[in-house]
């Protein structure tokens, strides 16, 4: 338990507070206000959580405005917060610098929520945030770092003093986020392995990742995360399976319970699930019986269940 309190003690330190979410939502790191910066959140959750979002920060704020919105990178379980922080507080709001000009226009074709199906409410931007660059959160100046990989924009924050780093869905525990851009081109996976080489090289003693608990056995969530991505370089068909099951499982989480006929449409008629059957070499036609293939799986792996034409997360009533 000496790592747990270690922990405390650093978070206390730098004037953080995590928030751990769960898989639809992000977690949220808030910053106390200090003499010279404003209270501040990195990564807001998704749109639907956005009223648990704000009550949170409004729970550990008090009187004190929320006046700093900063993303790691754009996905819809990281800024679906942004729109409804902004209305309550007109926060400011910094997004990595490649992804800046994209959101202020709202570019919906590359912005990634028409592609995955997912939903985002619609945010104002006001400033990039450069990775090379530094930011000041609390009393402490952060490094901002490019991590490729899950997201060709995303960046991740690294404090040298305390040794905390947060590193979005670059590096996580025990698992390894979709590789988005790999699901077009198999060299993206080197993108990934390069976030995390950057992740080895700064060597942090206490990691927030975008998902799941803080840690600190930084070395061994390298390497496993780095012999998944070896796996994937080797059968990239098994990375097309991942992200399909676990954009599927998102969507469930988002919707609770669909119809399987709902669930099949859905698969087969939503862009990310188009480009895997493609990129499997099956034709469109085919579209069908692999969304059939995805739902069986995760029924039969009882990661879903379904009740007469419903399906539902385990343990939800039918
Ligand atoms: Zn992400």
């Amino acid at each position: 338990m000496e790592s747990a309190a270690f922990v405390r003690s650093a978070f206390e330190q730098l004037g953080l507070q995590l928030f751990e979410r769960g898989w639809l939502s992000s977690n949220n790191v808030l910053f106390r206000a200090s003499r010279s910066t404003p209270a501040t959140i990195v990564d807001t959750g998704y749109g639907s959580h956005e009223a648990q979002t704000q009550a949170l920060v409004q729970e550990a704020l008090g009187d004190v405005a929320l006046e700093r919105i900063v993303n790691t990178h754009l996905h819809s379980d990281h800024v679906g917060g942004n729109a409804g922080l902004q209305t309550r507080w007109g926060c400011e709001t910094l997004v990595p610098e490649p992804s800046f000009d994209l959101a202020r226009r709202w570019d919906e074709t590359r912005l990634s929520y028409e592609h995955t199906g997912q939903t985002c409410p619609r945010f104002k931007v006001d400033s990039p945030l450069e990775a090379g660059g530094v930011l000041r959160l609390g009393d402490y100046r952060w490094k901002v770092a490019t991590a490729p990989g899950h997201d060709p924009d995303a960046v991740l924050l690294y404090q040298p003093d305390s040794g905390v780093a947060l590193t979005g869905d670059a590096l996580w525990e025990r698992r390894l986020a979709i590789v988005f851009p790999a699901l077009e081109d198999d060299r993206a996976f080197d993108d990934a392995l390069s976030a995390l080489d950057l992740v080895e090289r700064l060597a942090p003693r206490v990691v927030i990742p975008g998902h799941g608990r803080a840690f600190t056995d930084v070395a061994g969530a390298v390497q496993r995360s780095r012999q998944r991505l070896h796996q994937f370089i080797r059968q990239p068909e098994r990375h097309l399976d991942y992200a399909e099951r676990a954009l599927l499982m998102f969507h469930m989480l988002e919707h609770r319970r669909r119809t399987v006929s709902e669930l099949l449409t859905w698969l087969a008629s939503t862009p990310v699930f188009v480009r895997i059957v493609a990129r499997r070499g099956l034709g469109a036609g085919e579209a069908e019986i692999n969304a059939r293939r995805v739902v069986d799986s995760l029924l039969a792996g009882g990661q879903l269940q379904r009740h007469g034409e419903w399906v539902t997360l385990p343990g939800s009533p039918g």
